[in-house]
This record gives C-alpha cells, structure tokens and sequence, in this order.
C-alpha cells in the first residue's frame, strides 16, 4: 500500500478509506496537502502517530501540528 505522507508536515494522506471508484478517481488526483497546501508527499515513512487534539497533545506540539489526523513520524526520504 502507497500510503503517502506530505513532506512539509508529515500529515497522512488517507487515501485507502475511499469506496466507490469514482471516489477513488477523484481522491488519486490529490496534488495537495490539505494541511499545508505542500504538493511534497512521499511514501517512504515509518511509523505514525494519531494526533486527537492537537491543542493538549505534547506530542503535537513538538511536531507542531495543528489539526487531528494521523502524521508520520519519520520521514525516509
Ligand atoms: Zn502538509
């Protein structure tokens, strides 16, 4: 599975819970990052974390990441 992770924040791009293929069509052509708006992914990264509320999380505040969603936490490439 291509799982990409934008390279400027690291957010998730989840693109594996779409349905139909029309959904899929539409999801694959995602150039940008809906975080940040970076057009940057990569698929080489290890291990996540899920970030719930980023207002209370340590650990979000430490990667500096402002909205919930699941963010890479190493980036290999
Ligand atoms: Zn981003």
């Amino acid at each position: 599975m291509n799982v990409r992770a934008c390279r400027k924040c690291r957010k998730i791009i989840e693109e594996d819970n779409v349905k139909t293929t029309a959904e899929k069509k539409k999801r694959s052509v995602i150039k940008e990052c809906p975080v940040c708006g970076s057009s940057s992914f990569t698929t080489f990264w290890k291990g996540y974390v899920l970030i719930i509320d980023p207002e209370k999380s340590e650990v979000a505040k430490s990667m500096d990441v402002k909205l919930p969603g699941r963010y890479a936490l190493r980036l290999s490439r």
